[in-house]
């Protein structure tokens, strides 16, 4: 019992200490401090521009899913590469190729980034509705309709939607954690991580996990107020969902829905070279706040 409360005891000491030692966050300034001494540098981001293949994602009247974060994801990925010389830009497909979730992840992860940027496009799904279409003649002469299910798209969703990992994944989430265990940039971490079924692993991997959230919340938020600030967008706001793509990417993850395709304002403004530029620059600038704000440098 005493010895049980005494590991309890040291383990609980040593989360604290990691926890204040390397990402402690203060309330209403949830990523300044976080880096304070520790040197850290944003060198990979990943770009994930969704579907592509045989998966088309969704579709508009004119144009499909695939294509429109295939061009967005490319001009994303020329804009950082210029104006973040010095992050490597990793990009998940740079054509139309199927790239399974998990893949997307996978490459996020060996290639040690530090944000996931899933590029997509919403849409409503249509409504199903029975509508008669013709009549047979029944017996007696009677008219006996003839029914068939029609769709009828649902085009009145709008705006910008920032998705983050959502808790019900946790448990992908803190595997890929572990084996990204070297973009933590925690020299001893290692020690920490090789017994799985050790508490202190888990604590370790737990505060982890919540800095990620955090960060990728704030991230998103930032993206989000350029969307609606400077771009006059509407936006839906960060929800927290459990997606297979972000619950696999040990680092800060955010999903971008960068409009209806399925509007066909949208869809226009998604197709066209100023708004796919504008949605570039958008989170290009959320990109350099957010960096500013972990590396600590000034504005
Ligand atoms: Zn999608």
């Amino acid at each position: 019992m005493k010895n049980k409360a005494f590991k309890r005891l040291i383990y609980g000491f040593l989360a604290l200490f990691i926890c204040i030692s390397n990402f402690s966050f203060r309330i209403g300034d949830p990523v300044k401090r976080d880096s304070t001494g520790t040197g850290f540098k944003i060198k990979t981001i990943v770009i994930d521009p969704g579907h592509g293949g045989h998966d088309p994602g969704a579709y508009g009247s004119f144009s499909m899913e695939k294509n429109v974060t295939l061009a967005i994801g490319l001009k994303l990925q020329k804009a950082m590469q210029k104006e973040l010389k010095d992050v490597n830009v990793i990009i998940t497909r740079d054509n139309d190729q199927f790239v399974e979730l998990h893949k997307r992840a996978e490459i996020a992860n060996k290639n040690k980034g530090n944000i996931f940027l899933s590029i997509h496009c919403n849409s409503l799904a249509s409504a199903h509705e029975r509508v008669i279409v013709d009549y047979n003649k029944g017996r007696h002469g009677k008219k006996v309709p003839v029914y068939k299910t029609v769709s009828i798209p649902n085009r009145s969703g709008k705006g910008v939607l920032l998705l983050v990992y959502g808790f019900k994944r946790t448990g992908e989430q803190l595997e890929a954690i572990r084996e990204n265990a070297s973009i933590l940039q925690e020299k001893n971490y290692k020690d920490y991580y090789s017994d799985s079924d050790d508490p202190t692993t888990a604590m370790v991997l737990n505060a982890y996990r919540d800095k990620y959230r955090k960060h990728s919340i704030h991230l998103a938020d930032l993206i989000n107020t350029e969307f609606t600030e400077t771009d006059g967008r509407y936006s839906n706001g960060v929800k927290e969902q459990s997606l297979h793509v972000l619950a696999n990417s040990g680092m800060p993850a955010v999903l971008i829905e960068t409009g209806f395709i399925n509007n066909s304002q949208e869809e226009e403004y998604l197709n066209s070279d100023e708004g796919q530029t504008e949605i570039v620059n958008s989170i290009i600038r959320a990109i350099k706040q957010y960096r500013r704000e972990v590396e600590q440098t000034a504005p």
